[in-house]
């Protein structure tokens, strides 16, 4: 992993959030983006070298739905940049790590995403990112 590149958080409102975390971090998010594949609408915060990631559900059976059903809203995952996301799926799987998919799936902001779940991860959600 080479470091830290954005934290999601799971939100009911984005609208909403998005003026809550302008208000908070002193900056306004650069874009917004939907991830149909997922169910999500994202946006996206840059503050020094680590991004916030917000994330609202666009539907029911979306993960997101389901996390904040669960939880609540708040810290959904940490994602970590990686040079190649293949071989660090295939190494993480070989370390007892439980990636989530077997193949990179595309994500928001450019990337390519897998994560690894957060039973094998002390209860962390991780994911690995690295630029498309
Ligand atoms: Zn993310």
């Amino acid at each position: 992993m080479n470091k830290l590149e954005h934290i999601g958080i799971a939100v009911r409102n984005l609208e909403e959030s998005n003026k809550l975390f302008a208000k908070l971090l002193g900056v306004e998010h650069y874009k917004i983006e939907e991830v149909g594949s997922e169910g999500v609408r994202t946006s996206f915060f840059r503050l020094g070298e680590v991004k916030i990631e917000l994330l609202e559900a666009t539907r029911a059976d979306s993960p997101i739905a389901k996390f904040i059903e669960k939880k609540g809203e708040g810290i959904h995952h940490l994602a970590f940049d990686v040079n190649n996301i293949k071989a660090s799926i295939a190494d993480y799987a070989s370390k007892d790590f439980t990636p989530l998919n077997n193949e990179p799936k595309t994500g928001a902001d450019g990337k390519l995403i897998c994560f690894l779940h957060p039973k094998t991860t002390n209860g962390v959600l991780i994911e690995l990112c690295q630029d498309a």
